[in-house]
Order: structure tokens, then C-alpha cells, then sequence
């Protein structure tokens, strides 16, 4: 993994994953006890408190559940965003801001796919990134 990418990754950290061609991955955490997938990564299995845990590879696509447009958010947040939730197939709920979207075109269930984006900028005047998710566009694989 390119060492500039990740480190541009501030808000997520080892979360995030993205390769040569820009394809952007969520990285949870699997117990190994039950199979529970979390996300955020965690160090205990919030199912069965094991703490026999393995980073684990999310789906780089998933569906709207639902979202809300955001006015009001902490200094430095570009206004207003979208945040929602994203169901990904392996029944992990994900909570990310939706970029590249008209609010009046979001549907329930429709598919969207992660992507790094930039979401504001910090005090010292620097863009900040992280995982955000994006409507398929059609003609796209
Ligand atoms: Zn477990």
C-alpha cells in the first residue's frame, strides 16, 4: 500500500484500504470464536467477548439504509453532508457520509460502493479524508 495514501487516511486509519486503481475497501474485525463481523475494527467481539479477533476484508459495495442531511456539525466539516447508514452483505450497518450525491436522488436500497473522499478541513487549514460511499453511477462496474 502506497505510504502517502495511508497516511492521508487520518480519520481511519488501518480501516481503509485502497489499491493501484483506486478501489476503496473497509476493513473490520472477525471474531474468530463465532464469525461476528464488526465495524469499526474492535479488540473484544462485542457477540461473545472473545478477544480472538482478525482484521477482516469488507465489501467494497453495499445498500442505502437510511441517511439524513446534516446542516450543523463541528468547525471544520464541509456543509452539508450526508450521513447515513450503508448495509454491506455481510450484515455489518455502517454509519459514513454519502458524497458525490444529490440528497433528492438517494433511494432505500439503492447501491453504493466506498470511496475516500475529503470532508473538511482541520485547524491548520489542510483537507481531512476518509471512507465515504458514493451511488453507483450507471455504466460502471
Ligand atoms: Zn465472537
Amino acid at each position: 500500500m502506497n505510504e502517502n495514501v495511508h497516511q492521508r487516511l487520518n480519520l481511519a486509519g488501518d480501516a481503509v484500504q485502497r489499491d493501484d486503481d483506486g478501489k476503496v475497501w473497509l476493513v473490520g474485525s472477525k471474531c474468530s470464536a463465532c464469525g461476528k463481523i464488526t465495524f469499526p475494527p474492535t479488540e473484544v467481539c462485542p457477540e461473545c467477548m472473545s478477544e480472538k479477533i482478525l482484521p477482516f476484508k469488507l465489501s467494497s459495495h453495499g445498500t442505502l439504509y437510511s441517511w439524513s442531511l446534516v446542516h450543523a456539525a463541528p468547525k471544520g466539516w464541509d456543509l452539508p453532508f450526508i450521513a447515513a447508514y450503508v448495509d454491506l452483505s455481510e450484515e455489518v450497518r455502517v454509519f459514513a457520509h454519502i458524497v458525490d450525491a444529490d440528497p433528492s436522488t438517494l433511494k432505500m436500497d439503492m447501491v453504493v460502493e466506498a470511496c475516500v473522499a475529503s470532508l473538511g478541513k482541520d485547524e491548520a487549514g489542510d483537507p481531512f479524508e476518509s471512507y465515504a460511499f458514493t451511488p453507483v453511477k450507471l455504466g460502471e462496474s
